[in-house]
């Protein structure tokens, strides 16, 4: 198994801990992001369950629609304010699609949060280089708004930000605040339009651009799996340790309670020792086909 020292944070479900029953959750507002992409706010109906449930960043529910499936989502808001849980979703087959068809008022199932979280407590105090493309943002925000609600308590965050064009990347507007906060912001495009002045290229080469402290830096990634490849390439180019590089793996899964397999990695399940992992932990098996 997994040796635990390196661990991210743990798993917790305190809303439906051991229970696999989603509970009703009606969509209170719905934001389009991206070309198919929107975020869903979601409040329990129930008070009581409302008031029991808290998430770390990082974390993430499963969203079931009766007669059509269920499909895990990354919580994308602010972890202070667990009443309004968004969910920034991508349509990309039967469940999600369906999703897609919600307004604002219809109640779905929902039950979490599930998985590990991104190593807040543990990287107090030190630089975080927080490093996604296109919606391998979305489980990182709760890390930005976080860092936002203590920022004094981080030194030099740094978010290096990639996405295929200008129009496919989320939550644009939120980052002259993050600026404000002094999250110095990096971004890229694999393909400009007429009116963008940045940085043309794959989210690695933004590396080239910064300078890190290896003493004292965490990098956080998540995007598609080649992306994270060249990331922790760049990282520990930069000397950052194994154990400060954190990613966040996807893998199709059911239960999210470590029973059906579905989501096995290596020697782990991804809904329970995962998703978020340090690369010392998931090495071995980063990049082997079939894991
Ligand atoms: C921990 C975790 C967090 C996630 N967070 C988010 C999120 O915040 N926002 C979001 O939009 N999506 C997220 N996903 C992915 C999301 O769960 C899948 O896109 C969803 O399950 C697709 O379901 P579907 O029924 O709509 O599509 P399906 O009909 O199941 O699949 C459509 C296509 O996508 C492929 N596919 C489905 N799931 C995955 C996957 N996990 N990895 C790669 N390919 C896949 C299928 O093979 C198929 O080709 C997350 C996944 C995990 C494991």
């Amino acid at each position: 198994m997994i040796a635990p020292a390196v661990t991210a944070t743990p798993s917790i479900s305190v809303t439906t801990a051991g229970s696999m029953l989603p509970q009703p959750a009606r969509v209170t507002k719905i934001k389009e992001e991206a070309y198919a992409i929107a975020t869903y706010d979601l409040l329990f109906e129930d008070e009581k369950v409302r008031q029991k449930y808290l998430f770390r960043p990082g974390q993430f529910n499963m969203l079931y629609l009766p007669g059509i499936g269920e499909v895990p989502i990354s919580i994308s808001s602010d972890p202070a304010k667990p009443e309004e849980l968004g969910h920034t979703i991508r349509y990309a087959g039967n469940v999600t699609r369906a999703i897609s068809r919600l307004q604002v008022g219809d109640v779905i199932g929902m039950r979490g949060p599930y998985g590990s979280s991104w190593p807040l407590e543990r990287i107090r105090g030190q630089d975080v280089c927080i490093v996604t493309g296109g919606i391998g943002l979305a489980p990182l925000r709760p890390v930005i708004y976080a860092i936002l609600g203590q920022r004094a308590d981080f030194g030099r965050v740094i978010l290096l930000y990639g996405a295929r064009t200008p129009a496919d990347m989320l939550y644009t507007g939120e980052f002259e605040t993050w600026g404000e906060h002094d999250i110095q912001v990096r971004t890229t495009v694999d393909r400009a339009d007429e009116r963008w002045r940045g940085q043309v290229g794959v989210v690695p080469m933004l590396f080239y651009h910064i300078r890190l402290d290896p003493n004292k830096t965490t990098v956080l990634t998540c995007g598609p799996e080649i992306m994270m490849r060249f990331v922790i390439y760049e990282a520990l180019a930069r000397r950052i340790s194994k154990e400060r590089i954190y990613v966040s793996l996807e893998r199709n899964m059911k239960c999210a309670v470590g029973f059906c397999g579905h989501c096995q990695f290596g020697p782990s399940f991804i809904c329970k020792e995962g998703p978020v992992l340090s690369y010392a932990q998931v090495e071995p098996f980063f990049g082997v086909e079939d894991f």
